[in-house]
């Protein structure tokens, strides 16, 4: 079980140091040491975190005639997070260990082995602190004087900005019941005990849908919205093995839930939550109306009746999501005694979809790969790569950042107008027309 459990840890550094390596993410302000849980996304990951995005939103807006969209702002009215209950309930209980100094979340420390017992940094019995309640919302100041007046939060959901868009939404886009608004954009938490390198942040981008239904509905759009949802990741090439879902208990339903349900995926580090799918009731818009004193509710023209929507929500972080979608891309195995190191991306996810090398930095070469290049660059990002060396290792570069088609230009191209496709996962190689490249690519990446 320990050999498992540190080849699994193993295999979680490998992957951050290839993120790191290669481009997809390195930590935030690191030429000064790191902030905590804030990371960046490098020239592969923000591609490769729009694709993820893109993906989502295709799936959740543009395929779709009962979801629009949404760009709400970030800094919002302090009132919002009163009628939400977040100024009162978003907290988390909190131990500090008294011998190390450690912090952790109760609830995790209860997880993991049961009770409160032993610090689980330093091994001490009996030094943690009884669990006190933190706020996770960040403050700041608006204006110029910091004063109470002028306190507002950085949202911890992006799902107030829907909620309190309700009407505006509705009424000019003229949308009937049930229909949905969907939001991606960033988040902030200020988490005890983040982790789990973009696992857990404190600033993070979150991809949320409300959908508004009449209240009768409920149960069906919240088993709808379930299936939906595990689809995504499906279509997307997640192993329908690493996902499972945890039905929340009495104990665990948050203060606006009726019913709600995680996806989890299976990470390295352990079977841990990605998504959210929450049935809300009327609880938000209800709580919306008796703060701001604006009736939100709305009136069925054909059925003649008017109520408080409630509303079933999917809730899934952007940079989570990816970091799912990476751990299960990742793989290593032995070719010809060498371990080759790839990302199985789906084409959708990829950051680059094409590499176009040059056998070698010979003239005549170099000007025919740019040509090739320059002729696929519609079918996504592509990468022209005349690096020289051995055309294995540029494969194997290629592999590690999950490019799915490599192109080789060589001498022969010169002569019979033909170049190479080689494929990521099969490795298999094989010889067409320039005149046919894009064609057979475009039709591949599709
Ligand atoms: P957790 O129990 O892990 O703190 P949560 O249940 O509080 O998560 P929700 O409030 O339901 O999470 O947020 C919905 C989604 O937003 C989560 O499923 C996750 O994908 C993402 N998310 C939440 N907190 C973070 C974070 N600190 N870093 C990255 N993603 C996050």
């Amino acid at each position: 079980m320990d050999t498992q459990r540190s080849a699994e840890r193993d295999r979680m550094q490998d992957i951050v140091s290839l993120c790191k390596r290669r481009g997809y993410i390195f930590p935030s302000s690191e030429i000064y040491g790191g902030v905590n849980a804030v990371f960046d996304y490098g020239p592969l990951g923000v591609e490769f975190k729009n694709n993820v995005k893109r993906a989502w939103w295709d799936a959740m807006t543009r395929m779709r005639d009962d979801v629009v969209g949404l760009d709400a702002s970030i800094i919002m009215a302090r009132r919002v997070w009163q009628a939400s209950g977040h100024e009162e309930v978003f907290t988390d209980p909190l131990v500090d260990c008294t011998n190390c100094k450690a912090r952790f979340r109760a609830d995790h420390v209860i997880e993991e082995q049961g009770n409160l017992d032993v610090c689980p940094n330093c091994g001490q019995r009996g030094t943690l602190t009884e669990p006190r309640r933190f706020n996770l919302m960040f403050k700041t100041f608006m204006g110029p004087v910091e004063e109470d007046a002028g306190l507002v939060y950085l949202r911890p959901e992006t799902a107030q900005g829907i909620y309190v868009n309700f009407l505006n939404v509705q009424s000019s886009m003229r949308k009937r019941l049930p229909f949905g608004i969907a939001q991606i954009g960033k988040a902030f938490r200020n988490e005890i005990s983040p982790g789990n390198f973009t696992y857990r942040m404190r600033e993070f981008e979150q991809m949320e849908l409300q959908y508004f239904i009449p209240p009768e509905d409920e149960e069906r759009w919240y088993n709808y919205w379930k299936e939906q949802r595990r689809q995504w990741y499906l279509d997307l090439g997640m192993q329908p093995e690493h996902l499972s879902w945890h039905e929340h208990g009495a104990d665990e339903l948050a203060h606006y839930a009726r019913a709600a349900v995680d996806i989890y995926y299976q990470f390295p580090f352990g079977s841990k939550e990605i998504e959210g799918i929450h049935d809300r009731t009327d609880y938000d818009l209800r709580r919306h109306t008796e703060f701001s004193g604006k009736d939100m509710s709305y009136f069925d023209d054909i059925e003649k009746r008017r109520y408080i929507p409630y509303i079933i929500e999917t809730s899934v972080g952007a940079d989570r999501s990816a970091l799912a979608f990476l751990c299960d891309a990742y793989d290593e195995e032995e070719v010809k005694g060498e371990t080759r190191v790839v990302l199985r991306l789906s084409k959708r996810l990829a950051p680059i979809k094409v590499a176009v090398m040059p056998l070698s930095k010979k003239e005549d070469l170099v000007a025919l790969a740019r040509k090739v290049h320059d002729g696929l660059r519609p079918l996504g990002l592509t990468q022209y790569d005349d690096t020289g060396g051995n055309i294995g290792k540029r494969y194997r570069r290629q592999d590690e950042i999950g490019t799915p088609y490599c192109v080789t230009v060589d001498f022969e191209s010169l002569e019979d107008g033909q170049v190479t496709i080689r494929e990521r996962d099969s490795m298999t190689q094989r010889r067409v027309a320039i005149a046919e490249l894009r064609d057979i690519l475009s039709a591949e990446l599709a």
